[in-house]
């Protein structure tokens, strides 16, 4: 059993330390509102656009002709055909390169073939998506040997599938409850791979997996460390085992089970990176892999505002269109300005990935939280804008002839999106560390000195003084207001200045908040919450005003991106200000008693006049466990 401690050890270890290149949102938390690295907006190279053109337009075609949303949510079932003809056309090497039989696709070029996908179907992006922004290709792109990449990525660009496997019934968020083994053989050629893997998407139909597993322990200053290591796992081997197909409020066509490995046997040089590595490449792969849902949630997003608009204007309660009422009217005002944010997002995040020079873990976790959250409000208020159509089945409104928009059956497939690939609290927490890095590396070795960290603490306090001595002085100073803009309004400037002068605050509040809490800050996970969602919302803002400007310059005539960018930076500028007030005052404290309370009991006097059981059929759910290696012990608990 893992402790906290040794939990966050494990992070701490497998994290990225280094910054080699650029970050937006890393300067962002240091007081730097780096417009430059924003503006211009990217605009797609006129080849490989299109590239990208031609081969979304081979999906929208294989989509109207063997992929029914509708029937698939309906029935559970995913028909092999789609997936084939998608690997006719290169689908699932979309993201493999040339040399190995892909298509070899920039993130830009990926980005919209999942928003193309995204629109239509969110079981077939989960597919594709789990295929390749996180199964096999994109851990032996990043660490796999020339040798492993000979052998398995032209079977995967033709169509074998391929899965993630790193979640297990007690590992979740923290991997390092790990569970499953891998024990070397004597002569060192192959592992034994012993556990169980679960909601490994494409796991029950995919050809290989990359499964995360623990390998004996390095001993290291006389303590045991753990050592998660990656392997690749060719289905079928003996041993392996899909034991359960589960399923799910949405996505109701995907395929996802739980796996058990007993004995597998799997060569060493399917082993990738070095043994204890694992970690670091399940999470470097997430930190590009998770690139795709947000690019997904906006296509599905864009969508809706086609249903939306022929919606509100024809549906007529009291004598008026409905989006002329005001509150319907903010509604999709909202819809369409956070769309707009999460498209200029999107595709600056994916022209960062494309650059070599461009460190996206932040902008990706950034991209996939605020994308996910923002589109489970976008489509629950959509929802409440069709009315009781809204709530009513896609095949229920068919079937009495009146159109059937999916809103209900996009919410529930997208609703996981705050879940998986790493939840919405992780993200957070991802981001308040590199928030909090600067100041970590420079007040850490004073406040908690290691035993036999370099250098002695009045080193580390002279080292902190130098540069606190320029750096503070520096987050006072009035931002510069020199954006080299051409086409935004007054207001749209005025936003960016607001932007350029609030980094320097959220920099220096965090700094202040700092000196408050010392190491502790690591702990108040609400306050921290607070500087992310503010520096999401500065970051977004940016990546609205620098599409605008970009639209605007292209079509001076369209000044509708303007409406858009003020609109959405109006709304970000209200959360932010809400968010520096609740780092001043906050009741934090009430929240951690009552839940505190919750935790002990405290509460069960108001649960009466309630059925507290199962339905009796239901109850016995625990003999059901699939009789897998973990049962017993899960039993016993
Ligand atoms: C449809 C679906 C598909 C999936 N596909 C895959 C896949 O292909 N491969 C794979 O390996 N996994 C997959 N997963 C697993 C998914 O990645 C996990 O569900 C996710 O990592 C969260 O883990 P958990 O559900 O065990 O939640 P837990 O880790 O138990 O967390 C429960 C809650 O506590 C919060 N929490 C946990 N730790 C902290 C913390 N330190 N601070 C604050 N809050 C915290 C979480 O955010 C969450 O809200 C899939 C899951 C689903 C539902």
């Amino acid at each position: 059993m893992a402790t906290k401690d040794q939990a966050m050890e494990m992070a701490e270890a497998a994290r990225e330390t280094e910054w080699k290149f650029p970050s937006f949102t890393a300067e962002m938390f240091s007081g730097n509102f780096r417009w430059d690295l924003l503006n211009p907006y990217p605009e797609q190279d006129p080849e490989d656009k299109r590239i990208g053109d031609e081969l979304i337009a081979k999906i929208k075609d294989v989509m109207e002709k063997y992929l029914d949303p509708i029937e698939i949510d309906r029935t559970g079932e995913y028909p092999r055909e789609v997936l084939d003809e998608l690997a006719k056309i290169g689908v699932f090497g979309m993201k493999i390169s040339k040399e190995y039989g892909g298509l070899g696709l920039t993130q830009t070029n990926y980005g919209r073939a999942l928003s193309m996908i995204g629109s239509y179907c969110q079981s077939t992006v989960t597919w594709v998506s789990a295929h390749q922004s996180i199964g096999v290709p994109q851990p032996l792109k990043l660490f796999g040997t020339e040798a492993q990449k000979k052998k398995f990525l032209p079977r995967l660009a033709k169509g074998e599938i391929s899965a993630f496997a790193l979640t297990e019934p007690d590992v979740g968020s923290d991997p390092a409850r790990m569970a499953t083994t891998a024990t070397p053989s004597e002569d060192g050629t192959y592992y034994l791979l012993n556990g169980e893997k679960l909601w490994c998407t494409n796991g029950p139909d995919a050809d290989m997996l990359v499964v995360m597993a623990k390998t004996p322990p390095k001993i290291k200053n006389g303590k045991e460390i753990a050592q998660i290591t990656t392997f690749v796992v060719e289905k079928p081997s003996p041993g392996l085992e899909v034991v359960h197909r589960c399923r799910f409020m949405g996505l109701k066509g995907l395929s996802n089970g739980l796996l058990t490995f007993n004995n597998v046997k799997v060569p060493a040089e399917n082993m990738i990176g070095k043994p204890g590595e694992g970690l670091r490449i399940a999470l470097t792969t997430l930190n590009a892999g998770r690139l795709g849902i947000p690019a997904a949630a906006a296509g599905a997003c864009k969508k809706f505002l086609l249903d939306c608009e022929t919606w509100v204007n024809t549906r007529i309660q009291w004598g008026v269109p409905i989006g002329k009422h005001q509150s319907i009217g903010r509604k999709i005002a909202n819809m369409a300005a956070d769309t707009y944010a999460m498209e200029s997002l999107v595709y600056m995040a994916c022209s960062f990935a494309d650059k070599k020079n461009a460190d996206i873990r932040l902008e990706a976790a950034a991209a996939k939280y605020f994308c996910t959250e923002t589109t489970s409000r976008l489509l629950d208020e959509f929802l409440q804008v069709r009315g009781g159509r809204g709530f009513e089945d896609d095949t229920s409104l068919y079937e009495r002839g009146e159109m059937p928009v999916p809103v209900n059956r996009v919410l529930r497939d997208l609703r996981v999106g705050r879940i998986f690939e790493g939840s919405s609290e992780v993200m957070h927490l991802i981001m308040a560390r590199e928030a909090m890095d600067t100041h970590f590396k420079l007040v850490m070795p004073i406040l908690q000195p290691k035993p036999g960290q370099q250098g002695s603490v009045a080193s580390h306090i002279w080292k902190a003084f130098k540069f606190y001595a320029v750096w503070y002085p520096k987050v006072w100073m009035p931002a510069s207001t020199d954006f080299n803009v051409h086409h935004l309004n007054g207001p749209n400037r005025e936003h960016l200045a607001y932007c350029a002068r609030t980094c320097k605050r959220l920099a220096r509040t965090l700094f202040h908040t700092m000196g408050k809490y010392k190491e502790k800050l690591e702990y108040e996970q609400l306050l921290l919450a607070n500087f992310v969602d503010i520096g999401v919302d500065l970051f977004v803002m940016g990546c609205t005003l620098s599409n605008a400007e970009h639209l605007l310059g292209k079509d001076h005539g369209n000044q509708t991106p303007q409406e858009l960018a003020d609109l959405f930076c109006k709304n970000a500028r209200v959360r932010i200000e809400q968010n520096f007030r609740a780092i001043k005052s906050n009741h934090n404290n009430s929240f951690n008693q009552v839940a505190k309370s919750l935790m002990e009991g405290k509460f069960r006097w108001m649960v009466k006049d309630v059925f507290e059981e199962l339905p009796p059929k239901y109850r016995n759910y625990a003999d059901n466990l699939p009789k897998t290696q973990g049962a017993e012990d899960l039993a016993a608990k």
